[in-house]
């Protein structure tokens, strides 16, 4: 269920998920991969029960037939035409999917047969089997594409050994081993380069050509390529959690996780299939009881029962969705549920958390103001104190300190705190390093920075000893990608930072952003998401968009949450419901603007088809169409709806 429903009905939590899944599965196994089974070993010749029969149908409307030669010559391209429905009729019977379209097609068939149309009949089945090999054509598409997504995943890796690099399943592969990946080959599992230089390229993930230059020390990912030559890495984490497999597993996952626009397709086709499917009863059965008239009365039974598709797969909604799925994945962004897409294409509020997404979150240092001490000495205790710590302002702080005395690194103890800062030991010292807030509240008072920009104050030992002041860039393409969400629908932009004020405000200014609330704590900044949750429009959704670092629990509240730069980050990996590879911020209004032409197709979709499909019944019923109108009106609706689904492109225009 999606979060936009209501609050007590949010998306399921990635554990629930999980189970949900494995139920599934299990549900899935026996009967229906039997089912399939049968049906994929007749796949490769789904074109022969087509045409044959259309040829065999041609030449029998041709042949001057009379009596009982009729109905024996038709008989025999319905015999091939039916014999797949049949099939499929079967593992329906299995799945106890009573009503199912091939059920409904037969019954008619038999229907039209049984009345004499035998050309009526025979037409069913053709214009039905055609139907489906344009639906599975579409199918195949997206499959090739999640294939070639699904390619990445590795399947050996050459751990070096003693007697050289022996060939090994990746799932064998320990922690700590050294693989030798050679150039042109794909990187297997995570790790860090112990030996070499090389270009990698992320496109597998990222889905962009970026080659990437990386020597000694880099960290790799399963599933990119080694581009110019050999190099060994240390794996660093086993095979299920590699880069490749939580991607694939995500991509596998999705698809089970239907958008609220198939729950409501489903709704629908239960009334509606059972409804048209008592009114055939009634027309065929119960009439002719008290009116005579057998005969017409069963073709009207007929012409209803060709009427009542199922809706769901009739209105192509799961097709446009998984095209969504693929298409999105070919771009390196890859979605944990179809619903997300739904909840993406109703964001009216989209929030940005500033650092890492609108900015590139890579600080360097302007000014360093020392108090009783030398610039340097400032940059060394605050440089120790952040040795450990992921956050953009520790980078900025080691890179402006240069290489550190190994020795020190020994003797730190750290703690970090979300949003504010470190505090850390190193020996008997005591150091504070974060915001004006954070020292406040550790009772040391901090000097008002003269110029504006994010300050890292430093303290020693209950003394303060300075600030360092740095900058960080705004993205590039940051406004364009903001005006993409505006043109998509969005109307409102907030921003939130946990930065001060001063460099907040220059910025969401520059950018047009309609809401900004700086210096927050993290729980401030989820608060602030929970009161825009709160005060939503009913069919109207909230994004946000951060690097997943130290925003999980906002990710979690808001409808959807979509993190920036996931490649490396198992925070963000685990935490967001749309990841973006890389750090290309275009792709989140292209995101946007994607998942709103797959709702919006959809809705066309259902409601043109819904409309078509009701017009049909009423006509069937009163008898103004023919059987065989009917039959090709639904095939056009069926084409109709298959076309308009493939106007889903990757830039959703
Ligand atoms: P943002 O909202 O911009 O993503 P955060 O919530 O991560 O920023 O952090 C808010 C502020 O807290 C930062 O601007 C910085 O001043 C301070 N801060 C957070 N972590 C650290 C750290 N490790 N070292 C120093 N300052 C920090
Ligand atoms: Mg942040």
């Amino acid at each position: 269920m999606a979060k936009h429903l209501a609050r007590s009905e949010k998306r399921p939590l990635k554990a629930e998920k999980q189970n949900i899944r494995r139920e599934r599965r299990a549900k899935e196994s026996d009967a229906g991969e039997r089912g399939l089974a049968i049906l994929s070993s007749i796949e490769n010749a789904r074109w022969l029960p087509v045409i044959l029969p259309a040829l065999l149908l041609i030449a029998a409307a041709l042949l001057p037939l009379e009596g009982w030669m009729r109905p024996t010559a038709y008989a025999i391209p319905a015999l091939i035409a039916y014999a797949p429905v049949l099939l499929a009729c079967v593992s329906s019977v299995r799945e106890k999917q009573f009503f199912s379209n091939e059920i409904l097609t037969f019954a008619a068939g038999v229907l039209l047969f049984a009345c004499g149309l035998y050309p009526e009949s025979v037409l069913l089945a053709v214009l039905f089997g055609a139907a489906g090999l344009m639906e599975s054509f579409l199918h195949n598409d997206s499959r090739k594409a999640m294939d070639a997504v699904l390619s990445m995943m590795p399947d050996k890796a050459f751990v070096i050994g003693e007697e050289g690099p022996e060939p090994r399943a990746p799932q064998d592969v320990m922690p700590g081993e050294i693989l030798l990946v050679s150039a042109g080959e794909r990187i297997p599992l995570d790790g860090v380069i112990v030996e070499g230089i090389t270009t990698v390229d992320t496109a597998a993930v990222s889905g962009q050509r970026s080659p990437w230059a990386v020597n000694e020390g880099y960290r790799v990912y399963s599933g990119c390529m080694n581009l110019t030559s050999d190099i060994k890495v240390r794996v660093t984490k086993p095979f299920d959690q590699s880069t490749a497999c939580s991607i694939c597993r995500i991509m596998q996952e999705a698809e089970s996780f239907s958008s609220e626009q198939e729950l409501q397709a489903r709704r629908f086709n239960s009334f509606y299939v059972l409804g048209v499917v008592a009114l055939a009863v009634l027309t065929g059965l119960v009439f002719p009881l008290f009116k005579g008239g057998w005969l017409s009365h069963l073709c009207r039974a007929a012409a209803l029962l060709i009427a009542a598709r199922p809706a769901a797969d009739a209105f192509a909604i799961p097709l446009a969705y998984r095209k969504g799925l693929a298409i999105s994945a070919g771009n390196g962004v890859f979605s944990k549920g179809e619903d997300c897409f739904e909840a993406m294409a109703r964001s009216e509020t989209v929030v940005f958390d500033k650092t890492g997404t609108i900015t590139e979150g890579r600080f360097t240092v302007t000014d360093v103001v020392p108090v009783n001490m030398s610039e340097h000495q400032l940059l060394t205790i605050a440089a120790a104190a952040e040795s450990y710590s992921r956050h953009a302002v520790a980078q900025a702080i080691r890179e402006a300190a240069g290489e550190l005395d190994k020795r020190l690194l020994h003797i730190i103890k750290v703690q970090e705190t979300p949003g504010k800062g470190v505090s850390a030991f190193v020996g008997e010292r005591q150091i504070y390093v974060g915001n004006a807030e954070f020292l406040y509240e550790h009772g040391i008072k901090c000097a008002v920075p003269a110029r504006p920009g994010t300050a890292a104050h430093v303290a020693l030992d209950g003394k303060y000893c300075g600030h360092i002041l740095m900058t960080d860039k705004v993205r590039r393409r940051a406004f364009d990608a903001l005006e993409g969400l505006r043109v998509n629908g969005v109307d409102k932009l907030v921003l939130l930072t946990g930065d001060v004020l001063s460099a907040a405000r220059p910025l969401a200014s520059k950018l047009n952003f309609d809401m900004l609330r700086a210096e927050l704590k993290p729980e401030d900044k989820a608060k602030a998401v929970d009161y825009l949750m709160q005060n939503k429009g009913d069919r109207s959704c909230v994004s946000f968009v951060g690097d997943g670092e130290n925003d999980g629990k906002i990710m979690a509240l808001a409808d959807v949450g979509i993190a920036m730069g996931v490649l490396g980050s198992d925070a963000a990996l685990a935490a967001a419901d749309v990841l973006i590879m890389d750090r290309d911020i275009m792709k989140v209004p292209r995101t946007v603007a994607l998942s709103r032409m797959i709702y919006l197709v959809s809705q066309q979709n259902m409601v043109g088809g819904a409309a078509s499909g009701l017009v049909l019944v009423l006509f069937g019923l009163l008898g103004v169409f023919s059987p065989l109108a009917v039959e090709i009106m639904s095939f056009l609706l069926t084409a109709a709806v298959l076309i308009n689904t493939l106007r889903i492109r990757s830039d959703g225009r």
